[in-house]
């Protein structure tokens, strides 16, 4: 046998895998699981040892193969690749929903749970047997006859439209490019920026700059262009991407896949019994019902919405004074917040960049999580087989010197790949008969380029950023859970998957942490100190404002779940219009479509889910609380959240973790404090 994908080997060989071994090794796969399964269908007695454990083997083997495939298709997306892997959604979609469904794997499953060996189970394996109920439950495993049908073909239905949601997004973006054939309406940009346009070009083999969409060349273009009109036009084209808006093709328009997929999922959450999908998406979190989330978005919203109007009132007048004749449009505010922000601290982001070099950034986040957790990270890249050259690999070893997990790092962005930033798993932590299969991840993020032979020179907030996946790795990667359904960010309530990366986001704010990675990339002098009292100075510059925007997508996102039926695209606008009525402050254009390409939502995990961001805030913000008080390095401290957090995975409630790390159930003043809009 020749496919890479069927071989088993420890990690994913990038360099062999092809798209037409996709199709073939996932038909065979899924085809190898169903028989397996249908033996197990029929053992006398189910237990952990007969269901559970060669259950898991399967699911693992499944995940093993797929795993690359998605991933490759996120990070080295072609044609061929991409219509591999979207012939393989619905045959994933079909055997997952037979699974759920499969009324006799859920009443041996049942039988586990009501026997007498379900109490000498293990904590975690006895979630992993609730979870699988509620699985069961919500994946229709009550249903009958046509409805189960009628389910199996919402879901296959909803596979579709959220990839093709995805693949519009990514189509429009990269659809679009602006070619100048000189620097004239490049004023303002920083020197990076512009050899960032010209690399761009010079990559298509154009002559001149190249503006394109890309997260690095959008935000430096609507920061720094003094050209109104290029702001204008680049905001437009980002903000309308996928919509009939837009100076980006029409083909990518996602209105009706946005009506289709709020109207399938409805159909989804009813025939299952529930009121809406909303009410749905609640059952795997950890806040208890819809009146709980909004009542904790409208209470943040209020207490942030004063300090957000003056914040905009400020900014109204300021470019006033800068010589703004008409009205501050959407395409200004970024740009003249960064001069205001100038203005008020006397610091840029391009003051700092030169501080936050790509080598010296990782081996200094690695230095904070090895004091913290004492383990110690290798690089060991050459060793492995990678989709691109700039990927990296490393290993993680505990105290005693143990290899305990591994991880990717893309770190840059490139023509072919997703936007955004994320992590995922490539292999999960898995102990079979006595055997530990070490947990792998995916660290992606698209930050700013190398240019001209220079090292890749971060924002502060790119350094947050990779902060942040870092944590979601440390999360997957730490874990001592056994059982790969609850390992790592495994079984974790989704509003509470956010507590680790986000609480990583605050070390980059930490004199001591800062001291450990931000050196000037040309003459190694620390972070100067004045530098750094700006900095923090200017850490909550606007928070109250990026607060409410926040809560508006979280808003939105729960009320747009909650209706009944959606008949159009006018209606979901309208919705959201009414949203920012009662929370906004800052009301954007009429031909902003901002929700045709929030794939957070509308492709990735996030639906009826988004206010968990805030949710996982508070939790951050409230754990981070205690190194505050005990030492930001303090290895007890560090520890503790290392043994109750980061190793349990979704072994338990999130609740107990956090209440196992604080001693206490979570509280909102943290949160506050640390965006500066409460004491
Ligand atoms: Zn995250």
């Amino acid at each position: 046998m020749n496919n890479p994908l069927l071989q088993n080997s420890d990690l994913p060989q990038f360099e062999k895998i092809k798209p037409e071994h996709i199709l073939s090794a996932m038909t065979t796969t899924l085809d190898d699981s169903r028989d397996l399964i249908k033996k197990l269908e029929n053992i006398e007695k189910a237990d952990w040892e007969t269901l559970v454990k060669p259950l898991e083997l399967i699911d693992d083997r499944i995940s093993q193969c797929w795993s690359p495939v998605r991933h490759l298709n996120s990070v080295k997306s072609s044609d061929e690749l991409r219509e591999a892997y979207t012939a393989c959604l619905p045959l994933l979609s079909d055997y997952s929903t037979e699974i759920s469904q499969n009324r006799k794997l859920f009443n041996a499953y049942q039988s586990i749970a009501d026997g007498a060996q379900f109490k000498e189970l293990n904590g975690a394996q006895q979630k992993t047997i609730n979870d699988a109920l509620l699985a069961f439950k919500l994946g229709g495993v009550d249903l009958s006859g046509e409805d189960k049908q009628l389910y199996q073909a919402i879901q296959k239905r909803l596979s579709e439209l959220t990839t093709e949601f995805e693949n519009n997004v990514l189509d429009a973006t990269q659809s679009w490019e602006l070619i100048l054939s000189d620097t004239t309406r490049l004023k303002g940009l920083p020197e990076y920026a512009v050899s960032m346009l010209l690399q761009y070009a010079e990559q298509k083999s154009l002559e001149g700059y190249r503006v394109t969409l890309d997260m690095p060349c959008y935000i430096a273009v609507i920061t720094y262009a003094d050209d109104r009109d290029l702001r204008h036009t680049i905001y437009q084209a980002f903000t309308t991407r996928a919509s009939d808006q837009g100076i980006t093709d029409e083909k990518f328009n996602n209105a009706d896949n946005l009506v289709e997929i709020l109207n399938k999922r409805q159909e989804k959450a009813q025939l299952l019994g529930f009121k809406n999908y909303t009410e749905l998406s609640l059952q795997t979190k950890m806040a208890n019902d819809i009146d709980e989330v909004l009542n904790f978005l409208y209470e943040l919203a209020e207490k942030s919405r004063p300090a957000a109007k003056q914040e905009f009132e400020q900014l109204k007048d300021f470019a006033r004074q800068e010589g703004l004749e008409d009205e501050l449009m959407a395409w200004d505010i970024a740009y003249y917040s960064e001069k205001l922000k100038q203005q008020k601290y006397a610091i840029s982001e391009e003051d700092l960049k030169p501080y936050f070099s790509d080598n010296l950034v990782i081996s200094g986040l690695f230095k904070i999580v090895e004091k913290l957790y004492q383990i110690t990270i290798e690089d060991i890249s050459s060793s492995v087989q990678r989709w691109h050259d700039d990927v990296r690999f490393y290993q993680i070893k505990d105290s005693s010197g143990e290899i305990i997990a591994k991880f990717y790092l893309d770190l840059y962005a490139r023509n072919g790949k997703r936007g955004g930033a994320w992590m995922d798993e490539c292999v999960n932590r898995y102990v079979i008969d006595g055997k530990i299969q070490l947990p792998v991840a995916y660290l992606t993020c698209n930050l700013t380029p190398p240019i001209g032979g220079q090292p890749a020179l971060f924002t502060h907030d790119e350094v947050i950023t990779l902060f942040h996946e870092f944590g979601h790795g440390l999360h997957h990667m730490l874990t001592r859970v056994d059982v790969p359904e609850v390992s790592g960010i495994n079984g974790v309530e989704w509003d509470a998957v956010e507590l680790p990366s986000q609480f990583m986001e605050n070390f980059c704010w930490e004199h001591q942490a800062l001291e450990l990675f931000a050196r000037h990339y040309q003459t190694g002098d620390p972070l100067p100190e004045e530098l750094y009292q700006k900095m923090i100075a200017a850490k909550n510059f606007q928070s109250a404002l990026q607060m409410l925007r926040q809560l508006e997508f979280s808003i939105f996102d729960i009320i747009l779940h909650q209706q009944k039926e959606i008949q159009n695209e006018a209606q979901i606008q309208s919705i959201l219009d009414n949203v920012r009525k009662k929370v906004a402050v800052v009301i954007p254009p009429a031909f902003n479509k901002f929700q045709n390409g929030f794939t957070h939502i509308f492709a990735g995990g996030y639906a009826a889910g988004y206010y968990s961001y805030k949710w996982a805030e508070v939790l951050s913000a409230d754990a981070f609380s205690a190194f505050e008080e005990e030492g930001v390095f303090n290895k007890e401290t560090g520890q503790r959240f290392l043994e109750c957090i980061l190793q349990q995975g979704g072994s338990r409630p999130a609740q107990e973790s956090f209440k196992c790390f604080m001693g206490r159930s979570p509280e909102i003043n943290a949160l506050l404090r640390h965006n500066g809009i409460e004491e």
